[in-house]
C-alpha cells in the first residue's frame, strides 16, 4: 500500500526555469541601469554560459559577468544584480494545482515529502516562499540524486519501496534512480512523453490522486485474487 508520495521541487512544484529566466533578466536590467554598458540580450546569453560553467549555486555569477565583458570589479553593479535577483524571488508561485493536491493527499492519509537535489538552505528558501513548507511532512535534499539517495529516504521513513511513489519532471534524476530503488515513479511532463521512462506520466500534479486511487484498486483486486486462489487450493476434506 502506498503511504508516502515524494515530490521533486524544481519544475515539479513550481516553474523553476521560468522563474530563473525572469530573475536573471531582471538582474541584468538593473545592472545596466547601474552602469553596465552592454546589450541586455548579449549579457543574458553570457550569464547563461557562466551559470553552465560554474553551476547554478556559484555565488559570484555577476562578478564573472563583468569580467566576461573585460570590466574591472564594480560593487555597485554587482549589488544591483543581487538586489534585483532577490526582488524577483518574491514572485515565485507553485503551479496552480500543487497546494490543493498536496492538501488533498494529506487528507487522504498520505505522507507528502519533498525529495530534491541542490543546497538544503536554498531548497527550503524556495519551499517557504512557495508557502509549501508547512504542508510537507518531510524534506530530503541531496547534492546529487542517485539510487542511493532514494534508498536512504526509504531507510529514514522505515518503508519498503512498494510503499512509496516518486513524482518528478526529470528522467535522469527523478524517475530513473527512484525506479532503480524499486519505487513506483510518475513523470510530470506538460507536453506528454513517451512511455517507458516512468511507471506513469501526468501532464499536471492534479492527476496524481487518480493514479494513487488506481494503485489502491489494483492492489485490492490482486489481494482478492490471491485469497480466491488460496481458497480454491485448499484440499477438500
Ligand atoms: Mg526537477
Amino acid at each position: 500500500m502506498i503511504k508516502v508520495v515524494l515530490f521533486d521541487i524544481d519544475n515539479t512544484l513550481f516553474p523553476s526555469n521560468e522563474f530563473a529566466e525572469l530573475a536573471r533578466r531582471h538582474a541584468i536590467s538593473l545592472m545596466i541601469e547601474a552602469g553596465l554598458p552592454v546589450d541586455a540580450d548579449k549579457a543574458y546569453e553570457k550569464l547563461q554560459l557562466i551559470i553552465k560553467k560554474y553551476g547554478p549555486n556559484y555565488p559570484k555569477h555577476f562578478n564573472a559577468l563583468l569580467k566576461e565583458f573585460g570590466m574591472k570589479p564594480n560593487p555597485k553593479i554587482v549589488a544591483a544584480g543581487i538586489v534585483a535577483y532577490h526582488q524577483a524571488k518574491t514572485s515565485i508561485f507553485p503551479y496552480p494545482d500543487v497546494p490543493q493536491t498536496l492538501i488533498h493527499l494529506r487528507e487522504e492519509g498520505y505522507k507528502v515529502c519533498a525529495a530534491s537535489q541542490g543546497v538544503a538552505i536554498k531548497q527550503w528558501d524556495k519551499l517557504i516562499r512557495l508557502g509549501l513548507h508547512n504542508i510537507l511532512h518531510e524534506v530530503f535534499v541531496t547534492p546529487k540524486k542517485s539510487k542511493k539517495f532514494y534508498r536512504s529516504i526509504l531507510r529514514k521513513l522505515k518503508l519498503t519501496p512498494q510503499e512509496v511513489v516518486m513524482v518528478g519532471d526529470n528522467i535522469e534524476t527523478d524517475t530513473k534512480p527512484a525506479g532503480e530503488a524499486g519505487i513506483t515513479t510518475i513523470l510530470v511532463s506538460p507536453k506528454g512523453r513517451h512511455k517507458g521512462e516512468a511507471d506513469y506520466s501526468v501532464k499536471s500534479i492534479g492527476e496524481i490522486p487518480k493514479i494513487l486511487e488506481g494503485l489502491k484498486r489494483l492492489r485490492n483486486t490482486k489481494r482478492q485474487a490471491e485469497l480466491l486462489l488460496k481458497f480454491c487450493r485448499r484440499p477438500s476434506s
